[in-house]
């Protein structure tokens, strides 16, 4: 007998197993977990599509996930999964975004639900906001209780913070509104009462104004036209192609890239331009916002939670079209990216050391592929990789020869500290050379404006005692303790330890005998005031400027000739624009150059090119001296010929010579640990199960120069390999073999740029 028809599709229908699917979660894991689909009001389970965001459990936890790609594991049984707790009503993650995460875990090593954390990182923007209650501004007509005479109402301050904070847009919760203002939600209610604020329904607005494509820029020169005109049809022919943009600082590089940028907007896509400082750039945001008329959307640590909600969904949403960010914007999930800027490429803060160990110029490349939109490295001084790359054909390069309106290159002379030694002050050594002081004094006469350059913070990076010679040492870090005088305090670099300046000496307790050894910035501050008294002395260092409006205030004191002798540290390095400043003095330009970093040449080289690039960048022909003991070495050879180039070509054949970076590979393994007898017996069994594979060669354990970092002992492994053999895999399998104790860290960073 045959039981077929209706009865089977209901019998079908109640045993039809539960659907299941992937989601990846952010926590430090490998793979997605399976889920089951979640039930909707009628019973029936709820499809969902990869890409979607969802709440999910784990553990005791609700955390943020995504749906994955591929297809759940029907072997795991039902009772061990458990149910998808929410849907989020943020847009579906493109599946560009999913292949990137998935690229960057594995080429980096890292899990995947770390690098997709990146990409989710702002919690906030994930809850669904459908018909809340928001604030804005009244605009006419508040309720009396005002001051008779002006008819506005007085305002206590935390009031007024309020209407401060609300003046920017509306679509403000409460929480939020009170958070931003720092005061409690019933000041903002008594707003409400007064009249001045009103609430009202609806989502909050997340989106940024489209700039003013239209609006026209400068009239450029033709070799500026050239280049912009190349970049403006790649950016219509939305393909992959990654294009350096080099010409020295003052060519004309932003203008030529706003150009590909309005091209974008145009198209409808989205653009995305990574600057190594955004906190530090006011000068290229009014730049952007007289260019565009609107400012771009920001991305950087400095952003307040509401602001980073809201840029988040516009992202997202499609609706903020120009985002200008650290590297961090990178991981941002674009809807529609059609073309990617990383300005001053070169620059070593596009690589991230903490969490995932990414390079973020090097995935930004990875990422515009997988967008099929082109990607601009521009810089004054490329990176030696990124030259390589154009020899090679992989990247395409645009040259902008001269600087704009003909300014000239300045003049690079080099001063020879073994002769000309900086005499004694009164106060004790001295740091400025004979014909260093006598530039700075010419230029102080001039009208003119004069930089002291020393890429050292604080007074002294070195305290020690006449009388023992004991050495005053972080407590937690294999590193001395660099004296503060402005905080009369002693402060590690590397871990933040803070003590103030003991009166003794903490080993031989005599008195006054502890003396600051070598200089910084602080105590080339105090020179310049004590042999230039008239001048207007100003010190720019990062620990100065604290906060994005303190770094305008400086940068406009400094445009406004209120500072005629700066001092800084390379905060001041970055494409900073001072028509009046014609002198730039590099107190030590050798200081780079020590330790057994690969990149010290190079970075030396990049960092006083740019540098000396602030002198003179207007009508007036600038000057840069350099102070050196060693005037002969290659890197002063060529800043001094103004031959990069050159320079280029000598780093090239000595890291060829030793099959290092770009011609060789390299990962670092970093292990640390609390306890060192327990680290070094690890290391010594990780030591002992090297493989042997041809081409590649695996050194160490040996202490890191940071033998001991916040209180943690370190040691370092390299794995070196040829070119044309991943060193991925090496350290994959390597170490694999052997699970580390819990106390103990392996961190494995590919292609290393701090070897600390
Ligand atoms: P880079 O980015 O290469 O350092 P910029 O784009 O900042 O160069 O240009 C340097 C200066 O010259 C800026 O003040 C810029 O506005 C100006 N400039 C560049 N090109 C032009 C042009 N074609 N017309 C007018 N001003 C220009
Ligand atoms: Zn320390």
């Amino acid at each position: 007998m045959q039981d077929g028809g209706q009865g089977q599709a209901l019998f079908e229908e109640m045993n039809k197993q539960p659907l299941r699917c992937r989601v990846q979660v952010i926590l430090p894991i490998e793979r997605p977990y399976d889920y089951l689909l979640p039930y909707g009001s009628d019973g029936i389970q709820v499809e969902l599509e990869p890409g979607q965001v969802v709440m999910v459990p784990v553990g005791r936890r609700i955390l943020p996930g995504v749906v994955w790609d591929g297809v759940a594991d029907e072997n795991v049984p039902l009772k061990k999964l458990k149910e998808i707790a929410e849907v989020s009503e943020v847009p579906t993650l493109r599946e560009e975004l999913r292949k990137f995460v998935e690229w960057v875990a594995n080429y980096t090593l890292s899990p995947q639900g770390s690098v997709l954390k990146m990409a989710l990182s702002v919690p906030q923007a994930l809850e669904n906001l459908v018909g809340q209650k928001l604030y804005r501004l009244v605009t006419d007509n508040p309720k009396e209780e005002g001051d008779a005479d002006t008819g506005k109402p007085r305002l206590t301050s935390a009031r007024q913070k309020v209407i401060d904070v609300i003046t920017d847009s509306g679509g403000w919760t409460l929480a939020d509104l009170a958070r931003e203002a720092g005061v409690s939600s019933s000041v903002v209610k008594g707003l409400e009462k007064l009249g001045l604020i009103e609430s009202y329904f609806d989502a909050p607005d997340f989106s940024f104004s489209v700039p003013k494509p239209d609006a026209v820029g400068p009239v450029l020169s033709p070799d500026q036209k050239a280049a912009s005109d190349d970049l403006v049809s790649r950016v219509q022919d939305q393909a992959f192609s990654t294009v350096v943009l080099d010409g020295v600082t003052g060519s004309g590089k932003t203008e030529v890239y706003f150009e590909a940028i309005e091209a974008a907007i145009k198209e409808g896509r989205q653009a995305l331009v990574l600057l190594p400082e955004i906190a530090l750039s006011s000068q290229w945001l009014d730049r952007f916002k007289k260019r565009f008329g609107v400012a771009p959307a920001e991305w950087h640590s400095d952003l307040t939670p509401a602001l980073r909600r809201k840029t988040w969904r516009a992202v997202a949403a499609g609706k903020a079209p120009v985002v200008v960010g650290a590297r961090s914007a990178l991981m941002l999930p674009y809807r529609d990216l059609g073309l990617i800027i990383v300005d001053e490429e070169h620059e070593g803060s596009f690589k991230q050391e903490d969490g995932v160990y990414y390079h973020a110029r090097d995935m930004a490349v990875v990422r515009a592929k997988g967008c099929s939109c082109p990607i601009v490295l521009a810089s004054a001084t490329p990176a030696l990789e990124t030259m390589v790359n154009v020899q090679n054909g992989r990247y395409e390069r645009l040259i902008l020869p001269g600087r704009h309106g003909g300014a000239g290159m300045p003049d690079v002379e080099l001063i020879d500290l073994r002769f000309d030694k900086p005499e004694r002050l009164q106060s004790g050594p001295g740091w400025l050379s004979q014909a260093l002081r006598g530039a700075i004094r010419q230029t102080l006469e001039a009208g003119e404006q004069a930089m002291l350059f020393l890429n050292r913070r604080g007074y002294a990076p070195l305290t020690l005692c006449r009388t023992c010679g004991h050495r005053l040492q972080c407590p937690h870090c294999t590193a001395w303790l660099v004296e503060h005088r402005r905080f009369r305090r002693l402060q590690c670099h590397h871990c933040g330890f803070s003590a103030s300046l003991p009166e003794n000496c903490p080993s031989c307790e005599a008195e006054d005998s502890l003396v600051p050894c070598g200089p910084g910035v602080e105590r080339i501050v105090e020179e310049a005031k004590l042999l230039f008294p008239e001048a207007n002395v100003a010190l720019m260092a990062s620990d100065t400027m604290t906060s994005p409006a303190a770094t305008k205030a400086m940068v406009d004191r400094i445009q406004n000739r209120e500072v005629n002798l700066l001092v800084g540290t390379q905060v001041v390095a970055k494409g900073y624009h001072f028509p009046f400043l014609t002198l730039v003095g590099v107190v030590d330009a050798d200081l780079g150059l020590f330790g057994g970093d690969l990149r010290a040449a190079e970075r030396t080289f990049q960092l006083l090119h740019q540098v000396a690039g602030r002198a003179g960048r207007a009508e007036h022909k600038g000057r840069v001296l350099l102070q050196t003991s060693d005037p002969k070495h290659p890197v002063m050879q060529t800043l001094k010929e103004g031959d990069r180039d050159k320079f280029l070509e000598i780093e090239a054949e000595t890291r060829a010579r030793g099959h290092l970076p770009p011609f060789g590979r390299l990962a670092a393994v970093i292990v640390s640990g609390p306890d060192e007898s327990e680290l070094d017996n690890f290391c010594a069994s990780l030591a002992r199960s090297i493989p042997q594979i041809d081409g590649a060669q695996i050194l160490g354990p040996a202490p890191a120069p940071l033998a001991l970092l916040r209180g943690k002992f370190r040691r370092r492994f390299l794995i070196m390999s040829k070119r044309t053999i991943a060193p991925q895999g090496i350290a994959r399998s390597w170490l694999a073999q052997l699970k580390a104790p819990s106390r103990i860290k392996v961190i494995v960073d590919i292609d290393p740029y701090s070897f600390l």
